[in-house]
């Protein structure tokens, strides 16, 4: 009797034992299963570096529907587009989620129809552009559903009619987002040009899906974040342009992280009034003299150094090849305007962008579409691309007549970044959280918990 029972409770042990074994191997393997995912997730995020966003090499997009929201603006004239700089820019995006495996949907914008379809704002006229820089046929679809794209062969790209002919798309409508995100596996935001805007197609679709940054949004995000996100120091910013009404955020933002503030153009004359110092029919803000002061101030204490025109370039008329001579700043005559900087301020700027390793610049010098008043900005940014290209200086430009000038100045190309963003360029230097961005470094959070 007692053999037997010391028999049963000894099978019930090895049983127990057993069964306990079974579950810990169980339980190891989904741990085991966890830890190799987190060693996936940590390999996948040492590849990345310090970025807070996804690029299309962290998504598996194999016969998935990519959703690509893009920004093909374009100039048209005449039925046909005439700059097509901007479809050039998206083509490696495309060509990447293609050799992905993913069936890429082009979502864009073009002009302002102000929430209606109106013929003339339809994408349609960007098709024949769109499938030469493709070398490819492109799908265009005024109404997508999901069943067509579906549908659609593996090898199409295909372009949804422009999101603008919507209501919903720039009240960021969550109905609209909802709409967009049924039709795709995975989001990627190509348009940081439009990264500035929540609407559905940039911000509120990328919080529903899977979402990255496109090839061309990824060059932007990592260039500006090399240039204020993580700089090396002396960080250099160059200032210029109109006015300085329209560069109030920007310019305390930039004070609280450069090392140098540059200021030319019409705004310097602000800054030059404000301490007293004649600058006769110059364009100036002498309302703003006050905040022109509060900001050199600020400056002091940032420890920032505040470059204004030692020299200038005065005229009585803005007009090509008008009569102009170089003064000292404190010599503007009362019936002259400063229209450029002088060589000494030339050779400082150039000075100073040469001892920087990081440049950051907005806004031209001086009137730098009447000659001779382009000279300034023509010499400093051929100094700032020479700088960038010994290898010693990383330099970013943007802002429409920045590109402008750069591109008079024949060195764009020089340059390590000039971002043709726009609105979006200079509120990223403003230092304001951009929407489309946000919600891609929300979407890679989200991916990484
Ligand atoms: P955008 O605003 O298109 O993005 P940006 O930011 O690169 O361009 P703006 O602030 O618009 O540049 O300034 C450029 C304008 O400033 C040019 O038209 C130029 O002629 C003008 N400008 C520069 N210096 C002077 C000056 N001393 N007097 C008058 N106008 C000037």
């Amino acid at each position: 009797m007692l053999q037997t029972l010391a028999l049963g409770l000894m099978a019930v042990c090895v049983l127990s034992f057993g069964y306990i074994l079974w579950r810990s191997s169980g339980k190891l393997d989904a741990l085991s299963d966890r830890l190799d995912a987190r060693k996936q997730d940590y390999i996948r995020l040492q590849a990345r570096g310090d970025r807070m966003f996804n690029t299309l090499d962290d998504m598996d997009l194999s016969g998935k529907i990519v959703l690509t929201r893009v920004d093909i603006n374009v100039p048209v004239d005449g039925g046909k587009v005439t700059d097509a700089t901007r479809i050039e820019r998206i083509v490696p995006t495309i060509k990447d989620i293609q050799a992905k495996g993913g069936k890429p949907v082009l979502l864009a914008h073009f002009g302002r129809p102000k929430g209606e379809p109106k013929p003339e704002f339809s994408l349609r006229v960007t098709v024949p552009a769109l499938e030469a820089a493709l070398g490819q046929d492109i799908t265009f679809i005024e109404r997508p559903d999901r069943a067509t794209l579906d549908g659609a062969p593996d090898d199409a790209v295909i372009l949804v009619e422009n999101t603008r002919f919507s209501s919903m798309e720039e009240k960021n409508d969550p109905k609209m987002a909802q709409f967009l995100a049924s039709l795709g596996d995975v989001y990627c935001n190509d348009a940081f040009s439009a990264a500035h805007r929540a609407h559905a197609s940039t911000e509120g679709v990328a919080r529903l899906l899977p979402a990255c940054a496109g090839r061309l949004m990824e060059a932007e995000l990592n260039a500006l974040g090399k240039a204020l996100g993580n700089p090396a120091h002396p960080l250099v910013a160059v200032v210029g342009g109109a006015k300085v009404s329209t560069k109030l955020d920007l310019l305390s933002n930039l004070l609280a992280k450069v090392d140098h503030l540059i200021i030319g153009g019409g705004m310097a004359n602000t800054f030059l009034a404000a301490k007293g110092v004649e600058v006769g029919k110059s364009l100036a803000e002498h309302d703003l003299a006050d905040t022109a002061r509060e900001i050199m101030d600020k400056a002091a204490s940032e420890n920032c150094t505040i470059h204004l025109p030692l020299d200038v370039v005065v005229a009585q008329e803005f007009a090509a090849n008008a009569w102009s001579k170089t003064v000292p700043v404190d010599q503007c005559p009362p019936d002259a305007m400063i229209l450029d900087a002088g060589p000494e301020t030339v050779a400082n700027v150039i000075a100073t962008i040469e001892s920087s390793k990081t440049l950051v610049w907005n806004g031209p010098l001086g009137a730098f579409e009447i000659t001779p008043f382009d000279a300034a900005t023509v010499a400093a940014a051929q100094g700032a691309a020479k700088a960038t290209k010994s290898g010693r200086l990383l330099s970013v430009a943007g802002g429409g007549d920045t590109v402008a000038a750069l591109n008079h100045a024949g060195v764009a190309s020089d340059f390590t970044y000039v971002s043709t963003a726009g609105g979006a360029f200079l509120e990223w230097l403003e230092g304001k959280t951009l929407p489309g961005v946000a919600a891609l470094e929300a979407a890679a959070q989200t991916k990484q918990e």
